[in-house]
């Protein structure tokens, strides 16, 4: 029952959060709906779950036909381009931008909304070769050219382990990321407030939490 997988997370996320000396409401679940319907997805929100998670434009455009704004959505896998416009009324937040030339377009298109974009950084701290996102060492580069555009808003990193890593060794990548976050929040760039952690899945998400985590993007654990 989604029900019930609901309660179990968000029992586990809360127990984890205070276990890591926050409070529960620090933590935001964001519940990962990829591989369900909007039916489906209705039900994690009549269970209390207030955001949405899509890793492709498309299947967000098809739940949002049906959802409409109810939820907050968030686009948390690659985005492309040319795909910027099709989003840019709908999100809050991105969690997967990993070029200047990307977020040039996010400016662009929020502009025309009159929205402001805020998004997260992906970084690929485990050097993985397969994965999206930037190396640590170009992050604050990226960071500080990201920070002088009018219409974006830079509020943290996202993370994804590799899908091969135990529990203990992602815990390991967490560590690196909440890290350099610290590192950039240090710098004090104009704009730029590293509020968010988005590192964590239905695997990993308690070793996230302990590290720092302030959003989990949980899928088959809600689901399955
Ligand atoms: C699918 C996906 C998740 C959720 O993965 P689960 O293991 O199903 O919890 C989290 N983040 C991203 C970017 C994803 O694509």
């Amino acid at each position: 029952m989604i029900k019930d997988n609901v309660k179990r997370v968000l029992d586990n996320i809360a127990e984890t959060a205070i276990k890591s000396g926050r409070n529960p409401s620090d933590v935001t679940l964001v519940a990962v709906t990829k591989t369900v319907t909007a039916s489906e997805a209705r039900e994690v929100m009549d269970a209390g779950v207030v955001t949405l998670g899509e890793n492709r434009v498309q299947s967000l455009l098809e739940k949002y036909e049906v959802l409409k704004d109810e939820p907050c959505w968030h686009l948390i896998g690659h985005l492309q381009t040319n795909k910027v416009k099709y989003i840019a009324d709908k999100v809050s937040l991105i969690h997967s931008v990993e070029s200047l030339k990307l977020a040039e377009e996010i400016d662009r298109k929020f502009k025309e909304h009159k929205r402001i974009a805020e998004i997260l950084i992906q970084v690929n701290v485990s050097g993985e070769e397969s994965k999206f996102g930037i190396t640590p060492y170009d992050t604050f580069g990226l960071v500080e050219e990201i920070s002088k555009l009018e219409n974006v808003r830079v509020k943290g990193l996202m993370t994804m382990a590799p899908l091969s890593a135990a529990p203990d060794e992602c815990r390991r990548y967490f560590h690196d990321l909440k890290k350099l976050s610290c590192d950039i929040a240090d710098k004090k760039i104009d704009g730029v407030d590293m509020q968010h952690l988005s590192m964590g899945m239905s695997g990993d998400y308690k070793e996230a939490i302990l590290e720092g985590a302030t959003i989990v993007r949980v899928g088959s654990a809600l689901f399955n």
